[in-house]
């Protein structure tokens, strides 16, 4: 038994063909089959799973259940869960439990949602390949020689393997909706501030969001409802009233306009994707769609100035991690046994020393880094991945008095005329197309040894968290690979009824 949507799980339960602890025992099912392979689950609560199935099945058979009985979710892991892990898939955290919920998961959990597990991801969220984890790579369901995209790639592959019905990821620069489309499934990266922060482990927070992954643009639709809205626990959240997007979606309006950037249809992106999506197009067109030529023409600055400004929040975010107060802790009595052996080896030299050396030995003995400092920076050395120290050092030179007018003020004001474009392009058009990322899954291992490679996957996804607009990556064909690739749309602040609307639109050519 396998359900590939919430509908399909609401119509099973109605009319009484199976239970709610029978849908939660077949994703458990699905899980121990498979997952050793896709190692998109890092820890799973099969026992509280199955308790809350129970509890929930009385409330359906009483007519007192919330909105989202019987659908089964997946939280990436740096979400905080009460009392259990929130690794965010890195060493320095490995030992480290949620002492409460985040915001989303209490929403969740308020609408009768059963969490299932924990989803692996790129160490503290950054990577596009969910290669970069303590846990090893999340392999892409469809091919398992692939990767599964990232840094929600445990989010995007659960789905897609079918080991819960929707899962929560977190997009910074493209972290739900690349990983989507190299899954094949629905991901939505809200407006900036439409979902609550608050719980979610921090990379860079002017750009972090939650969202939603789902097998369709309803699932999407009902769990970023459910998710949104203000919080006086995130001072960041809008206090917008939040629209009945599934309503929205009952008649779709296929009378839209939708911009077509000729900047993101250019050089670097796959032919067979290029015309995947004009095809696409071409049939909304049919429907009653108007396709308007526009020009985003600071997009290529894009992930230079990202590169700038998330690896400065990064910097300063991660600072916390010193191992007094969180996760991983080096083992002081080395740190010490090393501070006295060199202590030791300088006096020794500095007896034997004379004049200019000896005063030289002797300021090298008082600058020593004291216990402390050393336990800070051993904890953090083993406690951080390559990738993850690259951005800590990238953070820390833009933001280094000599450059940081060249690099960081000068990419905040990149941000603002990124974000200039957005708005003026959405004077005119609904929404935005683009494709999602530029080729379909990569080989695990492909790009491990050239982050800027890497780094090229976000080159469509990431203006949407530059300028703090909604983004969507909807499933749009199999290419000649085997695999799939999403399209995007992208919407105007607060405008996720708008994406729901196109992606709906998308969804139904099928
Ligand atoms: N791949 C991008 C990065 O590594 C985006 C990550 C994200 O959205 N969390 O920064």
């Amino acid at each position: 038994m396998s359900f590939t949507n919430f509908s399909q799980i609401q119509q099973a339960i109605q009319s009484g063909d199976t239970t709610l602890s029978n849908i939660v025992q077949s994703y458990i099912d699905n899980i121990e089959q498979q997952n050793e392979e896709v190692n998109a689950v890092v820890s799973i609560d099969e026992k509280g799973a199955l308790e809350r199935a129970q509890q929930i099945q009385e409330r359906i058979d009483n007519g007192t259940a919330g909105k989202l009985a019987g659908m089964v979710i997946g939280i990436k892991d740096l979400i905080c869960e009460k009392d259990k892990q929130a690794t965010c898939a890195s060493n320095i955290l490995s030992n480290f439990e949620s002492v409460y919920d985040a915001t989303v998961v209490e929403r969740l959990r308020d609408e009768d949602a059963i969490l299932l597990g924990r989803l692996n991801m790129d160490e503290f969220a950054m990577g596009s390949s969910t290669e970069n984890s303590i846990y090893g790579p999340t392999k892409n369901p469809i091919d398992t020689s692939k990767v599964s995209g990232g840094s929600s790639g445990g989010s995007a592959a659960a789905v897609a393997a079918d080991f819960c019905t929707a899962s929560l990821g977190s997009d910074t620069g493209g972290s739900i909706r690349q990983p989507a489309s190299f899954c094949g499934v629905v991901g939505v990266k809200p407006t900036y501030g439409r979902v609550s922060r608050h719980g979610l482990v921090a990379f860079a927070s002017s750009f972090d969001c939650i969202g939603p992954l789902a097998h369709s643009v309803d699932d999407a639709a009902l769990i970023l409802e459910t998710i949104a809205g203000p919080d006086p626990n995130d001072n960041t959240s809008s206090s917008r009233t939040v629209p009945d997007y599934t309503e929205g979606l009952k008649n779709p309006d296929s009378n839209i306009k939708i911009g077509v950037p000729e900047e993101y249809f250019g050089e670097g992106l796959d032919e067979e994707i290029r015309k995947g999506i004009k095809d696409k197009l071409s049939e909304l067109e049919e429907a009653g769609a108007e396709l308007v030529p526009i020009h985003l023409p600071h997009m290529k600055y894009g992930i230079a100035t990202y590169y700038i400004l998330a690896t400065a929040e990064a910097s300063s975010n991660l600072a916390r991690y010193d191992g007094i107060r969180y996760g991983h802790r080096a083992d002081i009595k080395d740190v010490e046994q090393d501070l006295k052996a060199e202590q030791e080896a300088l006096e020794k030299q500095i007896k034997q020393a004379k004049g200019e050396e000896k005063q030289k030995l002797v300021d090298e003995l008082n600058d020593m880094d004291s216990s402390l400092i050393r336990l800070y920076k051993k904890s953090r050395t083993e406690g951080f991945g390559p990738e993850v120290k690259r951005r800590i050092m990238l953070g820390t030179y833009v933001l280094s008095a000599g450059y940081y007018d060249a690099y960081y003020a000068k990419a905040q004001k990149v941000r603002r005329l990124i974000k200039q474009d957005f708005t003026e392009a959405f004077e005119e058009v609904d929404v935005i197309v683009s494709p999602t990322a530029p080729t379909t899954a990569f080989d695990l291992g492909a790009n491990q040894d050239n982050p800027v490679q890497m780094y090229l996957n976000d080159i469509y996804t990431i203006s949407a968290n530059l300028a703090g607009i909604c983004g969507i990556n909807i499933p749009a064909g199999t290419h000649s690979d085997g695999l799939p690739y999403g399209m995007q749309f992208m919407a105007d602040t607060f405008e996720e009824g708008k994406l729901f609307n196109a992606a709906k639109l998308v969804e139904q050519l099928d």
